[in-house]
């Protein structure tokens, strides 16, 4: 990856606006810039465009939205934005939180009502730090599917999207313009491609490793659960061209990837009443506090291994999610009829692990918070038969990354815009501050599609 100064440049091919980067932030921008009137082309580096979004759960939050108020959920931009400077504690872009949180709503309609995406608020459950119902997601609740629903609103609107396309090189003007790039096609070929205005949205740099060993040295020996091609391009060019950085350190991780299967086990169970052990059946620390933190709390467990403990009642509601039916069929989840045969299932000691549960059940009934802080609710005690499932702590993306205004404009390390760059989605900085516990469940989605949609009617704006 590598930027290249030049006095003019010239290319056999010219669009208005380039976007690096086919995932949900960089076909949302696409999308936009497309309705807006301008010629649009998008880079992928991969045959098919998927990227991070296609493996996650696609949800994605949003205050104010009809959904919401259809369902009687009173929120807004101001109590998203409290909900995630107090996940962050503070240690965000305040104006940058309530500019993103008061673009959701209208980023969620334009994707229903322009692009046939098919969102549904879901009510079933909170994720932690959430005040209200927020999360929209599709039917299945699998950015696969949110995924597909946008390559098809591409096709629609007949979105030229250009597969196999790793860009590696920009070309800028003393000025700081970008005028174009270049592209590495499969068999080695390069092409340069001109444009009025590039949209940086390839994503973090979670598939570096030596990056995140530098930037986030806890969690670089865990297993990635993001996209491979996540190489940190933009960091790499935002660096070189002299843009500020933010929030390096930040991530989302995740506590609850079942293992070895490799499938994410949903957050729900614990918000609804599961809890997790280790592997002498003690609980470790308060899972309501939030699923990405819980990372390196599992990982420094015996192993790093948990086990995720909870009942009938539960593994009902994670059969709402696709990826819990996959660990379903492929033998991940155990059950027993009481905690000593679902500690032979899991090889966890029986004695230990009916104590942890007549612990918790005591501490349900009476209402009362434990000694991690986590406080149980009576009415979501947890009854045999009971189910488990064993689970280890990955990174699913970074959270750091190019400094960018409301208007999804990249600024320079002194403060002024970029002329005609843009970045929004994992090659932004995020909302969830430096470190894995600031981040809000959605933050990574909620600014794809709102810096995205930002960056696409700002690019289209340039003349
Ligand atoms: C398992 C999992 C579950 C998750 N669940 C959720 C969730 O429910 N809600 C939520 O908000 N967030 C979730 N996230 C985070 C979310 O997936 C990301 O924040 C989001 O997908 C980022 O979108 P993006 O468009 O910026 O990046 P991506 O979707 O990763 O797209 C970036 C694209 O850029 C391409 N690319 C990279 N470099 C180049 C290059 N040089 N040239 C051309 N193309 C390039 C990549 O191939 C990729 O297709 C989850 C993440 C994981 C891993």
């Amino acid at each position: 990856m590598s930027v290249e100064r030049v006095a003019s440049f010239s290319a056999p091919a010219h669009v208005h606006t380039l976007v690096i980067g086919g995932g949900a932030c960089g076909l949302t921008a696409a999308l936009t810039a497309r309705r807006m009137g301008r010629d649009v082309l998008v880079l992928e580096r991969d045959a098919v465009p998927s990227g991070s979004t296609a493996l996650s759960s696609g949800l994605i939050p949003a205050a104010g939205t009809r959904f919401q108020i259809a369902r009687g959920v009173a929120d807004g931009a101001d109590l998203l934005t409290a909900d995630i400077l107090q996940k962050a504690k503070g240690r965000t872009d305040v104006a940058m939180a309530h500019a993103v949180a008061s673009m959701s709503a209208d980023a969620i309609h334009d994707l229903v009502d322009r692009h046939g995406v098919q969102f549904e608020l879901v009510e079933s459950f909170l994720y932690p730090g959430h005040s209200v119902a927020r999360m929209h997601g599709t039917p299945n609740r699998t950015g696969q599917e949110l995924m597909a629903m946008l390559v098809a609103a591409a096709d629609n609107e007949g979105l030229d999207v250009l597969t196999n396309a790793v860009a590696t090189t920009l070309f800028v003007t003393a000025d700081h313009r970008i005028c174009g790039v270049e592209v590495r096609r499969p068999g080695g070929a390069r092409e340069r491609i001109g444009c009025r205005a590039l949209v940086l949205a390839c994503s973090g740099f979670g598939g570096n490793q030596p990056l995140v060993g530098r930037h986030i040295p806890a969690i670089a020996d865990a297993l990635y659960f993001g996209h491979a091609g996540n190489q940190g391009d933009a960091l790499r060019w935002g660096e070189a061209l002299g843009a500020a950085t933010a929030d390096l350190s930040g991530y989302q991780g995740h506590g609850s990837v079942a293992h070895p299967h490799g499938v994410l086990i949903t957050w729900a169970l614990m918000m609804e009443g599961g809890v997790q052990v280790n592997a002498a059946g003690v609980r470790f620390a308060n899972e309501h506090a939030g699923y990405s933190e819980q990372a390196e709390f599992v990982l420094s467990q015996p192993g790093g291994i948990a086990f995720n403990i909870y009942d009938e009642r539960l593994h009902q509601l994670g059969m709402e999610f696709e990826d819990y039916r996959s660990a379903v069929k492929l033998g991940a989840i155990k059950s027993g009829d009481d905690a000593q045969a679902l500690a032979y299932q899991l090889g966890v000691p029986g004695d230990a692990l009916a104590k942890t549960l007549q612990h918790v059940d005591a501490t349900a009934r009476e209402g009362a918070a434990d000694a991690f802080g986590r406080r149980f609710d009576p009415d979501k005690r947890l009854m045999p038969p009971y189910r488990g499932v064993r689970v280890t702590g990955t990174l699913f993306h970074t959270q750091g990354g190019l400094v960018v205004d409301r208007h999804a404009h990249v600024l320079r390390a002194n403060g002024e815009r970029f002329p005609n760059l843009f970045a929004g989605g994992g090659a932004a900085r995020g909302l969830s501050g430096p470190e894995a516990s600031g981040y809000l469940s959605g933050n990574g989605l909620l600014t794809a599609v709102t810096l995205g949609r930002a960056a696409g009617f700002s690019a289209s704006s340039l003349n």
